[in-house]
């Protein structure tokens, strides 16, 4: 059977580099096993969630290159829940509360006082109707919690094998709040059941919630899908990663002219037994990543990586995945000046700065005239190509006697009014010799 896989964010803030991690894990899982990537905004908390962060999330989710197959928004789907939660009322699994959150509090610091885990005692299944009708004549309204069976629930994880959760030690969950809005648990496990999902992949910060939907998709007869919790991106101290980490947003990244392959392949390969390194395109980080290589321990990174593998990205990077781009900033010279300046480039922005090079005007450096007159003297022949530099430098040489960085450098200064840059092997014939002459003369061309 292929697999259905979902993406699920809320909606409430845009896609940083933490949360791209699930929406890759499931995405590369979708295109290695031809599998349906489903799109579902968890977007319950109408007060929290808005159009335009979903508009966001889609947009930074095209731009690394996820394409769901399918989108739904969980406030198009109240009717699913609200039939849910009929049934789970109906066969005693949903049960009215009408503590307030301070009576809660109180309870659970008597607890503690006590040296008791501060679990929900379940008072509540314990009121009459009487007390219910009094406490909503009092205007109080009720939330609902599911009632746990107290039992071990075990299932074997994609990521971290074998695992089980004792729910008797948890609290039995709300799954709607007074104000009568649906948590993301039950939604969640209804529209898993709905899609027909077979794989639930996401972070590890869920685990405790997995024992807890297991029940629920029971409780509602459904097919347990498989689960996978993969280890959560922390930054190199440590810290987790929040959705209001401006820098690190997909957005942030895509500005600073990160490449999406860059960003991609550090979210994923990070934090399990594979080296970090650019895999140019999604499809070979599928056949890479593997759920059960993750590592059990946080995934950490430094920010300073994601520049080191958009070197390595674009050094690697052939004409034709960049061309229009470079059109795009105006940078001509084809195949064979990408080819130069690859090499050179950390952000694709940076073939702007060697184009002038090129293509005029730079002003040259000249210290010693003599030894540049020289050698315009020993210039080759057009037609230019790669073989040129080494027969004209060879030239020079046996010329002036000069050699090694006394000979290179003022001709690299002459002809790029740089010390640094592209090999000049491939620079100077898209020099070309008339700019060269004038170069050399110290003249701006
Ligand atoms: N909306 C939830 C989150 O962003 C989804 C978790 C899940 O994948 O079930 O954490």
């Amino acid at each position: 059977m292929k697999p259905v896989v979902r993406f699920a964010p809320s909606p409430t803030g845009r896609l940083h580099i933490g949360n791209l991690r699930p929406a890759l894990l499931n995405w590369l899982y979708a295109l290695k096993h031809d599998g349906t990537f489903i799109l579902r905004y968890d977007d319950t908390d109408l007060a929290r969630s808005t159009q335009e962060y979903a508009d966001g999330i889609a947009t930074d989710l095209a731009w690394i290159g996820i394409h769901p197959h399918k989108v739904f928004k969980q406030s198009e789907r109240f009717a699913l829940y609200d039939a849910a939660c009929d049934k789970l009322r109906k066969d005693g699994r949903l049960y009215a509360c009408y503590e307030t959150a301070d009576e809660l509090d109180r309870r659970r610091k008597r607890q503690q006082a006590r040296g008791l885990p501060p679990i929900y005692d379940r008072a509540a299944l314990k009121l009459t109707d009487a007390e219910k009708a009094a406490f909503e004549a009092e205007g109080r309204k009720p939330h609902w919690r599911f009632l746990l069976d107290a039992k071990t629930v075990q299932w074997d994880d994609m990521v971290r094998g074998p695992s089980h959760i004792d729910c008797a030690s948890l609290s039995d969950p709300v799954l709607i709040r007074e104000d009568g809005a649906y948590l993301y648990t039950l939604p969640s496990v209804v529209d898993d059941i709905e899609m027909g999902v077979t794989d639930v992949i996401r972070g590890e910060d869920h685990v405790t919630n997995t024992a807890v939907q297991i029940q629920i998709i029971e409780a509602l007869g459904g097919k347990v899908p498989r689960f996978g919790h993969h280890n959560l991106l922390t930054d190199a101290s440590g810290q987790g990663l929040s959705k209001r980490l401006g820098h690190l947003s997909l957005a942030g990244l895509r500005d600073d002219g990160i490449e999406p392959m860059a960003v991609a392949s550090l979210a994923v390969l990070v934090g399990s037994s594979e080296a970090v390194r650019p895999i140019p395109a999604m499809q070979e980080l599928a056949v890479i990543v593997d759920l059960d290589r993750l590592s059990r321990a946080p995934a950490k990174f430094e920010v300073s990586e994601l520049e080191h593998l958009n070197a390595k990205l674009l050094h690697a990077t052939a004409y034709a995945d960049v061309a229009p781009r470079l059109a795009a900033m105006d940078v001509g010279g084809g195949e064979a000046f990408w080819l130069a300046v690859r090499g050179n480039c950390t952000r694709l922005k940076d073939a702007a700065i060697w184009w002038p090079v090129v293509n005029g005007a730079v002003e040259p450096v000249i210290e010693d005239h003599v030894f540049t007159d020289t050698a315009r003297s020993v210039l080759p022949p057009a037609p230019w190509d790669e073989a040129t530099w080494g027969v004209w430098t060879k030239a020079v040489k046996d010329k002036t006697g000069a050699s090694g960085k006394a000979l290179f450098m003022p001709l690299r200064l002459a002809l790029t009014g740089l010390e640094h840059g592209p090999e000049l092997k491939a620079l100077l014939p898209l020099i070309g010799p008339e700019r060269t002459v004038k170069r050399l003369k110290g003249e701006i061309a």
